[in-house]
């Protein structure tokens, strides 16, 4: 599949049946594998041979999808996970552990900045943050001999910053770490990170790929390009023996292309088991089957209502690359020129109290706490997914207190747009 475009790969990548084989992704509902010889069954267990055996560490179902996803970011290698968070989780500490430190982009993931300042803090592991649009001897300055990745969001959700993934990826090699990036927003329909200069992706499955709002799920893409025995002094984790697996050393058993998520799997799947389930696995094939359908008329939508709120007299301000004059519109020119997404962010004028009038008169755009699912939704982040965090933070983390996030479905247009005036009038 790997040769072919990335919509044909949307369409059929992962799963290729031989004959009489079913056409459709067979859902494997099993959480174990049977073996003739106990001696079978041991190899896997030893990482002798590939195999399944028990679903907490791989499944059929799950592997094809994340094959097809591996192939869609040009990567080496890649697994499915039970969530974004865990995705996030893993990426980062499956090569940095106690003692060590890492660089993070401020505008991220209200989750993540959690899952990083807090409960990894808590590990040992320490986070700087810096702004997404930070210079590069800004971004350099925060490097420490300790530091073990730098991590930001192509996309950054909700603060749509667009990161320039060249720089970052540069200062990252100069400094011997891998850059990781989390794609969820853009997907790669829109932007591949790899391209340049990524080293690992990551995803929140459960926006534009399953595209349906069905089911939370997450995914890690090696581009398997990073040189871990190059820098083996700071990854000790790849390049030295497992005990727990006989002495074997990943990147030496497995090359460069496999290390990195064979460690992951075997050592933090099979310890935390954050597993994704087959039947949320055959939900995310079915919604990437038609991603590079869906991206484009999210990305021509979410244009259309972001100029008719910019022009609006009501509306103080509109944050969406695709808009001229936006802060990112030429960082989205080179990274994303095919679209960004459907999710853009906007206040009207009266602040706090005028965007909850607002939002109690909407009718088609309905408040949850989701994105990048077919249908227009919205949010007042200050207000419920960012509420623990202080307004500096949230300012530093590039979200205004008074800032709605719309995230546009793929309805006809004019409805969400009447739905959006009408609510407008209202305040
Ligand atoms: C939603 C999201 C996450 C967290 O993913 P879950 O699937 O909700 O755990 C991480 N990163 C980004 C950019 C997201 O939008």
């Amino acid at each position: 599949m790997s040769d072919f475009k990335n919509g044909t790969k949307c369409v059929q990548g992962g799963y290729t049946p031989t004959t009489g084989e079913p056409r459709v992704l067979p859902i494997i509902q099993s959480t174990t594998f049977k073996y003739d010889t106990s001696e079978d069954m041991g190899k896997l267990f030893d990482l002798e041979a590939s195999g399944y055996f028990y679903t907490r560490l791989a499944n059929p179902t799950c592997d094809h999808v994340a094959k097809k996803l591996c192939d869609l970011e040009g990567g080496s290698a890649a697994m499915l996970l039970s969530s974004g968070q865990a995705a996030n989780f893993f990426a980062v500490f499956n090569i940095a552990s106690a003692g060590d430190h890492v660089v993070s982009s401020a505008a991220i993931y209200g989750g993540t900045f959690n899952l990083f300042s807090v409960t990894m803090k808590r590990m040992g592991i320490d986070f700087t943050f810096v702004e997404p649009d930070c210079t590069e001897d800004e971004l350099r300055a925060a490097i420490k001999p300790n530091t073990k990745a730098i991590f930001g969001e192509t996309i950054a959700n909700p603060a749509l910053a667009v990161i320039d993934i060249e720089m970052y990826a540069k200062v990252a090699h100069e400094n011997g770490i891998p850059f990781i990036i989390d794609n969820t927003f853009a997907t790669p329909v829109n932007c591949r990170p790899i391209e340049w200069g990524a080293d690992i992706v990551t995803h929140s499955t459960t926006k534009y790929l399953d595209g349906h709002a069905t089911s939370v799920g997450g995914a890690i893409v090696d581009s398997g390009k990073f040189d871990w025995f190059k820098h083996a002094d700071k990854f000790p984790g790849l390049t030295t023996p497992d005990e727990s697996y006989h002495g074997i050393v990943y990147a030496e058993k497995f090359g460069l292309g496999g290390a990195y998520i064979t460690k992951c799997v075997a050592q933090l799947m099979r310890d935390f088991g954050s597993s994704p389930s087959a039947f949320n696995a055959f939900l995310l094939n079915l919604g990437m089957e038609t991603l590079h359908v869906r991206m484009p008329k999210h990305c021509a939508n979410a244009q259309k209502v972001a100029e008719f709120l910019n022009a609006h007299e009501k509306v103080a301000w509109v944050q969406y690359c695709g808009l001229k004059g936006d802060k990112y519109y030429e960082l989205g020119k080179k990274y994303l020129p095919n679209g960004s997404c459907g999710v853009l962010s906007f206040g009207v004028q009266g602040g706090r109290k005028a965007a909850e009038e607002f939002m109690k008169n909407l009718k088609l755009c309905a408040i949850v706490t989701h994105v990048a699912d077919a249908r227009t939704s919205i949010l007042h982040p200050a207000s419920s997914t960012h509420r623990q965090m202080t307004d500096d933070e949230l300012r530093a983390g590039g979200v205004a207190p008074d800032m709605m996030r719309l995230s546009v479905g793929i309805e006809d247009v004019e409805d969400i747009i009447s739905d959006l005036e009408n609510a407008l009038k209202a305040i």
